[in-house]
């Protein structure tokens, strides 16, 4: 698609944050950053193996037509880490409640794997009657064996790369990380059943805390050049951590800022956000997108150099 001007493009992002409904990762921008902001800190070695396992995966063409830049390995790598986003919307795959569509070559499975994308960690440490729902860390630990295994083959480590640079995004997305539970044990779903009075939008005041804090990281159709500088402008932000950390570590700050900034001062049926929350907001989840994607570059490194 061919957005010309900028209104066109402005339009389209309210009619796609109008109809994405319910939205469940940070939206495309958000996974895009990370992936950019990983791809310009891992080492040369690690970006030539792990573009060499992007143009293995069997959507690499679509990719490559999608985002069209001087470094066709990073364009790939960066359209990668929506590919568990985009086949909720793709016919090829089914949701794990219906039937299987047909296997095609190069899947280790056709299932869009709804349940990888988060853990709802019970917040404020509530006693519930039921263990967390969602497999993030579960499905975190399978994606990091296979990658970082020659033996696992190229197909299989092909299709769990895309996987690994997205949950490694959606891990640092607090909402995608914890449920807040009510008296009776039932849970908000990670924000997505509460809503909210959202005066900074300019459209649509009331959403979902979970859209919310999704969209905070920008416009789903950031790429290309606005791309490359609004990961420029984050990469000057935060600390350089030393290690990736564990997954464990990721989910318990996500609770952390879910219990101190997410659900903080949100009162009433449909709670109205004040400017200091939404500056709060947008600073937390900047930090948390560049922080993915440091994170993300020293995983890669550690899974797939010398390879
Ligand atoms: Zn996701």
């Amino acid at each position: 698609m061919n957005l010309r001007t900028a209104a066109t493009r402005a339009l389209l992002a309210c009619t796609l944050i109008a109809t994405s409904a319910p939205v469940l990762a940070w939206n495309a921008a958000g996974h895009r950053l990370t992936a950019t902001i990983a791809w310009q800190a891992m080492d040369e070695e690690t970006r030539t193996a792990a573009g060499r396992l992007v143009a293995a995966h069997p959507d690499y063409a679509i990719w490559l037509a999608r985002n069209r830049t001087e470094d066709p390995a990073q364009g790939a790598f960066v359209e990668a880490s929506t590919w568990p986003d985009d086949i909720r919307r793709d016919a090829r795959f089914h949701d794990d409640s219906d039937a299987e569509t047909r296997q095609l070559p190069g899947f280790p499975d056709m299932a869009r794997h709804g349940r990888w994308h988060y853990i709802d960690q019970p917040l404020f440490a509530k006693p519930v009657q039921r263990p967390g729902d969602g497999e993030l860390p579960l499905r975190m630990a399978q994606l990091v064996r296979t990658l970082g295994q020659r033996d696992s083959g190229i197909a299989a480590r092909a299709y769990a790369l895309p996987w690994l640079i997205h949950l490694v995004g959606d891990a640092h997305q607090p909402l995608h990380t914890v449920s807040r539970y009510d008296e009776e044990a039932r849970g908000d779903e990670g924000g997505n059943r509460l809503w909210i009075d959202n005066p900074f939008h300019p459209r649509r005041r009331e959403m979902t805390l979970h859209a919310y804090w999704d969209d905070l990281p920008g416009p789903p159709w950031l790429r290309g050049d606005r791309l490359g500088k609004a990961a420029e402008r984050l990469a000057a932000l935060g600390h350089r951590p030393e290690s990736a950390g564990s997954v464990g570590q990721w989910l318990k700050e996500g609770q952390t800022l879910a219990e101190n900034v997410v659900y903080e001062g949100l009162e009433g049926d449909v709670p109205t956000l004040t400017s200091a929350y939404h500056e709060r907001a947008q600073r937390t989840a900047n930090e948390r997108v560049v922080l993915a994607g440091r994170r993300l570059a020293l995983l890669l490194e550690k899974l797939l150099r010398q390879q």
